[in-house]
């Protein structure tokens, strides 16, 4: 990165503790499974981005909340220890930490049930003033990923806005709050479905089922703003009003767990756009970051360095 010591990141977003039980299949309605293996670990989009835009180099604050409890604890010790700064975290009493629980097959299928906890409890006045603190930090880039109360994911947008901070929001899940502020955010960062969910929604009656350069080029023209899409192994789409750019992802030879690539990709770009570097270049490195990635269990686990981006990116 051209300018790595100076790249600021706030990251606005979901933190949970993951406990995973890998067992022969999963289970149907009803039914107990048993498996021999479970552990826990930190994850939530938010969380999992932080750690990668870490990383990958940048000074990062990350903003959500956990409860007063032990997985809360657990969760920002384990941010802390990736260099993460954890003060802008509300710890919420009466309520649980976020949860996520999930099942595991040999074939590498999941399943999974989360319980949001205090991610759904984060104020809009909160991540406001996170904002307004970062705008005086000299944050590069705002990340906000959606698994937060709606009214402080949309407040989040506008705060980043009002600051002129650049502004990425990955609409994960895409909720109903976000089509009056989707215009603002200098950057979305859609999954495949998510493009199809954000083009259907906000062009009712544009033709159905075209291809995801031109979903993503009409939405970036409605809406005046740059789309990034990514495909998984296919790479990733970046759609302004004028153009599209393919980026390829980068190979890999025996995907393993592709939990959490999204939140690498985003992450990285996050930590690049705030290093300066321009957005095609940001979106190779996230490709190669997150292609990096799936090459491991876990969401965290193969999140590469700085270093290692550079080698893949090159
Ligand atoms: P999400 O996790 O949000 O659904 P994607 O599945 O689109 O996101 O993956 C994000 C990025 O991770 C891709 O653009 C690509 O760079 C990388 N990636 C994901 N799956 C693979 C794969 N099977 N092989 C190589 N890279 C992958």
């Amino acid at each position: 990165m051209t300018d790595a010591d100076a790249a600021k990141v706030l990251v606005i977003g979901a933190v949970n503790v993951d406990l995973v039980v890998t067992a022969d299949r999963l289970p149907g309605p009803g039914e107990t499974v048993v498996g021999p293996g479970v552990n826990s670990h930190g994850g939530g989009k938010g969380a999992n981005a932080a750690v990668a835009a870490a990383r990958a180099g940048a000074a990062v604050r990350y903003c959500g909340a956990v409860g007063d409890d032990e997985m809360g604890a657990s969760a920002l010790g384990e941010l802390a220890d990736e260099g993460i700064d954890v003060t802008e975290v509300a710890r919420i009493g009466n309520v649980s930490t976020g949860a996520a629980l999930i099942v595991v097959d040999p074939s590498g299928e999941n399943q999974i049930a989360v319980g949001s906890g205090a991610n759904g409890r984060v104020e809009p006045e909160h991540v406001r003033e996170a904002v307004t603190r970062a705008a005086d930090w000299g944050a590069g880039c705002v990340l906000i990923s959606t698994e937060i109360t709606p009214d402080a994911a949309v407040a989040a947008v506008r705060a980043a806005a009002e600051h002129g901070i650049p502004c990425v929001v990955n609409p994960a899940p895409v909720l109903d709050e976000l089509f009056g502020v989707l215009s603002v955010p200098d950057i979305l960062t859609p999954n495949s479905s998510e493009l199809r969910d954000l083009y259907a929604r906000t062009l009712p009656d544009a033709p159905r089922g075209p291809a995801e350069a031109e979903m993503a080029t009409a939405l970036a023209r409605h809406l005046d703003v740059t789309v990034v899409v990514t495909l998984g192994a296919d790479g990733v789409l970046v759609v302004d009003p004028t153009g599209v750019t393919s980026v390829p992802a980068g190979e890999v030879e025996s995907v393993v767990d592709t939990t959490g690539a999204g939140d690498t990709f985003n992450g990285v770009v996050a930590a690049s756009l705030a290093g300066g570097l321009d957005l095609v270049t940001a979106t190779r490195r996230g490709a190669a970051a997150a292609s990096l990635s799936v090459a491991h269990v876990g969401a965290r686990t193969g999140m590469p360095t700085a270093e290692a981006i550079e080698h893949a990116a090159s």
